[in-house]
């Protein structure tokens, strides 16, 4: 049997624009409606916790009611042709409902609920809300399972080793802003090439074999699909 080719793809939150999520630093995106440091980090929950559990609250809400588009389900199908490994900055569950296999998540998941003081209770939600008084096994609040701005990223370590592992590695729909995350771009080796979707500008020409699709994802995924199969 042939060993499949390693087809590395990292995604923002552009991917999921077309499902109807926003992203952060568009116009229009999220931060503009909500200061970060009141929402999304450890300041924000010792201070105000009903807060950040409402504004994930209806994140997750969004997220449930949203559904993956075109570049998701294009990415799934990959995998009869590729050995895909998705690492996504998004916190919706969208590449999963696509049917996509192997995905690592760098910033959490809006679908899980976390301890607040034993980090390894994870919980799986069903609905949409978190509550105050919502306590883990061992009586403590639950909070979303999510890094938050200024908390270490765990994943980060495996993602930068699939990166340097790509044969094909592909960005989609990240401003490359939010760091550590965004300097994966720079690990993949010189002779593997890349694609990046976004219909934004970026300077990068430091990076070498680096194909810019400036398309939205939906249709950008399509010419990469033509590209690779
Ligand atoms: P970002 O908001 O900083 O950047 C979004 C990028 O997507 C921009 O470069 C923009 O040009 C591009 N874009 C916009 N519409 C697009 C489309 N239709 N197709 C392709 N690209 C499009 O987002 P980021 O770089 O992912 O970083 C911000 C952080 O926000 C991440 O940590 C991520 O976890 C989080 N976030 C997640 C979600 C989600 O889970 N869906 C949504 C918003 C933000």
């Amino acid at each position: 049997m042939k060993l499949k080719k390693k087809l590395v793809v990292f995604t923002g939150a552009g991917i999921s624009a077309e499902s109807g999520i926003g992203t952060f630093r568009d116009s229009g995106g999220l931060w503009e409606k909500y200061k970060i440091e009141d929402v999304a980090t450890p300041e924000a929950w010792a201070k105000n916790r009903a807060l950040v559990l409402d504004f994930y609250n209806q994140r997750r809400k969004h997220a449930m009611e949203a559904t993956p588009n075109t570049a998701h389900l294009l990415l799934a199908e990959l995998e009869k042709h590729y050995d895909v490994q998705i690492i996504t900055q998004n916190i919706d569950n969208l590449h999963e409902r696509a049917g996509s296999t192997k995905v690592l998540h760098l910033h959490g998941e809006i679908m899980k609920a976390r301890s607040t003081a034993d980090p390894t209770l994870i919980y799986e939600l069903s609905g949409w809300e978190i509550k105050l008084g919502d306590t883990c096994a061992k009586g403590s609040q639950l909070r979303p399972h999510i890094v938050w701005f200024g908390e270490m990223v765990p994943n980060m370590d495996m993602a930068a080793t699939y990166v340097q592992m790509a044969d094909v590695f592909v960005v989609i729909g990240t401003s490359l802003n939010v760091y550590p995350a965004a300097g994966l771009v720079e690990m993949a080796s010189a002779d593997t090439p890349k694609y990046l979707i976004d219909p934004a500008a970026f300077n990068l020409l430091h990076i070498p074999k680096l194909t810019h699709i400036a398309e939205k994802a939906g249709n950008g995924v399509k010419k990469l699909v033509q590209l690779l199969t």
